[in-house]
């Protein structure tokens, strides 16, 4: 996923600094040394995070931030403010004018990469849910399906702090806020609270007496109930080594104490609308907006609304110019399944692999039936090297474990052949992209199946006879 980053800022060497560290992580980088070409640019090229400076001279940051939550083209768009001053004033002021979070000046990279992720990641998702309302004919354009950060309602919050007195402020804050919040001392006593119901967002104090709070971190990721919640680490100054270990294992976000409260209340509202952005990805699914637009068999969305949908991200490519990719991912030899274990068991197979590939893709992924034992995968802002790791991770995933059989004791080993297309040609077309990835996954099959081959690559066993996808 490579995020298209606006850097705005008086001062020139300001803008290049943000700009050489952003672009060695592969972001791409605009830039704007003033108010005006800010607004130009953000409505020209819409950035998918704007850093924006506060001082500066003419327009400040705090009317630039205020003239582009006004705009409908602009809105949506995740806004920092960096500033040297470390007044709470300014925060507020900040936080009125519409900003999403903050970074201090100097920019430290932690800080940097941790909040440019994290509001980069929520826009890929707010994105997507727009355009699958889009896709399914609901609403004409998708403005309000994403409101702004001021209209997030308050969520229920997991709080794991050992200490009474830091416990007390942080729920304090919260409260206020209209936050309901529900306090842990203990990693058991917080999977007791979690019986009843996913909070929002968990909050987790790093040095939770007796307990190691990076460990329970990792235990929330790993459990079905919280694997999607947010996690937002309280850490101290001096903490940045065991963050960094934290972000690996799924911490989306953190705080430094001391922090204050409007910081708090920022974490805390990105977090809590990242969580309801997911959740509505998955409501879309889960109630399937209409039986027209799901397959019957799998659950999953069906080809026609798959056309629709991939037809969107396609033409989407000549305002964003970033990579779609699909997924074309046939099981092998499945007529045999059928024919020698029924067609029961075959609709059983076909329901395990999709629950298998629906676990192996990113939330902002979309998995479809696409016809018999076709299933396609778009992915939005993916270049091939990614999905060539997905295509390989689903390939593997089917082929691990062994499918259970509806006569008792059997069970059947399944594969499958995927090709993969990629493009970021505003001239090519969905069906084009399609048929390519169809060519490649007929490559699959042709160089002995249960492998990945990429469109126009030439593809066949290596070695290991796993894996085949030629330079
Ligand atoms: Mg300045």
């Amino acid at each position: 996923m490579s995020a298209r980053i606006l850097v705005v800022d008086d001062i020139p060497a300001n803008v290049r600094l943000l700009a050489a560290k952003l672009s060695a992580e592969y972001f791409e980088v605009l830039t704007a040394n003033d108010g005006p070409s800010a607004l130009a640019v953000a409505a020209a090229k819409s950035p998918d995070l704007i850093l924006l400076d506060v001082m500066m001279p003419g327009m400040d940051g705090y009317e630039v931030a205020q003239s582009l939550k006004a705009d409908p083209k602009t809105r949506h768009i995740p806004v920092v403010m960096v500033t040297a001053l470390s007044d709470a004033n300014d925060r507020v002021r900040g936080l009125e004018a519409g900003a999403d979070d903050f970074l201090s000046k100097p920019v430290n990279d932690i800080a940097l990469f941790a909040r440019v992720r994290s509001l980069t990641r929520l826009k890929v998702m707010m994105d997507e849910l727009r355009l699958r309302h889009m896709a399914s004919g609901q609403i004409e354009s998708s403005e309000d399906v994403v409101g702004s950060a001021a209209d997030v309602q308050p969520g229920r919050i997991l709080l794991l702090e050992s200490k009474d007195i830091l416990a007390a402020e942080v729920t304090g804050y919260l409260s206020e806020a209209g936050h309901i919040v529900e306090r842990a001392r203990t990693g058991e006593e917080a999977d007791k609270l979690l019986d009843a119901a996913a909070p929002d967002l968990i909050i987790v104090n790093l040095r939770l007496a007796g307990e190691d709070g990076l460990r329970l971190c990792s235990q929330f990721r790993s459990k079905d109930i919280t694997r999607h919640v947010p996690i937002l680490l309280i850490i101290n100054p001096d903490d940045l080594e065991e963050l960094a270990k934290g972000m690996d294992l799924g911490v989306t976000d953190y705080l430094i104490r001391p922090f204050d409260r409007n910081e708090l209340l920022a974490r805390t509202r990105t977090q809590i609308r990242r969580r309801r952005y997911h959740g509505q990805l998955r409501d879309l699914l889960d109630k399937s907006v209409s039986m027209a637009y799901t397959d019957a068999l799998t659950g999953v969305y069906n080809r026609r609304y798959m056309n629709a949908h991939l037809d969107r991200q396609v033409m989407e490519i000549a305002d964003t110019r970033k990579s779609v990719s699909v997924i074309m991912l046939d099981l092998d030899h499945f007529k045999d399944v059928n024919d020698r274990h029924g067609h029961v068991a075959g609709d059983e197979v076909l329901k395990e692999a999709t629950r298998r590939i629906s676990a192996n893709i990113r939330d902002f992924d979309m998995v479809a039936r696409y016809g018999g034992e076709e299933f396609v995968i778009v992915m939005p802002n993916t270049d091939l090297d990614i999905a060539t790791s997905v295509a390989e991770r689903l390939r593997q995933s089917l082929e691990s474990k062994a499918f259970a059989a509806v006569e008792a004791g059997t069970s059947i080993t399944v594969t499958a052949s995927l090709g993969i297309a990629t493009t970021s040609d505003p001239m090519e077309t969905a069906e084009s992209l399609l048929k390519r990835a169809d060519n490649a996954m007929y490559a699959a099959k042709r160089a002995g199946r249960n492998q990945v081959c990429a469109a126009e690559a030439e593809c066949g066993l290596d070695s290991s006879g796993t894996f085949a996808l030629a330079p």
